[in-house]
């Protein structure tokens, strides 16, 4: 007999449309926000439902802001000359944290994936050749993640952009390989910068 709340198949198929997400993690997700004290489970779904609401990607660099064009694209004291290619904007955030960087950013939204079907017109490529001829950029440092996608998405990029006059380099390997850049910890993704090599 299937006594499963309409209710709660619609919640668990929801969430499991999510990439990442499968029918076992939604199921716990639902449990979990139903054992809460409902007060503190409302909570979250308003924030979620806030965060639909005013979060969105920079209308330039694509990092998640509730701006239209973000702080850093905004801001006279970044150096529009270089931009920081990363897969998403959690990365972006990661690398602000260590104060050791001070130019833009631009979010792909991901990175190339044959086996996902993820290719090139999935990602914020044509928008970041069109913000180099725009803002007449002189370096592009990629810092997509130390993963073979990773780096296959650093290298296409590269390859995109070597005819043109413009210093084109990497985040130096104190990253480990297969890491993701979002969670290293802050001194190793400081020294990756630091060090970030010409490619
Ligand atoms: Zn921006």
């Amino acid at each position: 007999m299937d006594v499963i709340p309409e209710i709660l198949k619609n919640v668990i198929e929801d969430i499991s449309s999510l990439p990442g997400y499968g029918e076992k993690s939604a199921q716990r997700f639902a449990v979990n926000l139903l054992k809460m004290p409902r007060k503190d489970a409302i909570n979250i779904i308003k924030d979620l439902s806030l965060m639909l609401e005013k979060i969105h990607p920079c209308k330039e660099c694509g990092i998640f802001s509730e701006e239209e064009i973000c702080p850093i694209c905004n801001s006279e004291e970044r150096d529009k000359s270089i931009i920081c290619v990363v897969e998403e904007s959690f990365d972006a955030f990661a690398i602000e944290k260590t104060g050791k960087y001070n130019g833009l950013y631009h979010i792909l939204g991901g990175r190339l994936s044959p086996l996902e079907g993820i290719t090139e017109e999935d990602l914020n490529i044509s928008s970041l050749l069109q913000r180099v001829e725009k803002l007449k950029i002189k370096e592009i440092l990629l810092a997509t993640n130390p993963t073979v996608e990773g780096e296959a998405t650093a290298l296409y990029i590269a390859n995109l952009l070597k005819n043109k006059d413009i210093t084109i380099s990497r985040l130096a390997y104190g990253l480990p390989f297969g890491a993701i850049l979002e969670n290293a910890d802050e001194f190793t993704l400081t020294k990756a910068i630091e060090l970030k090599v010409k490619i």
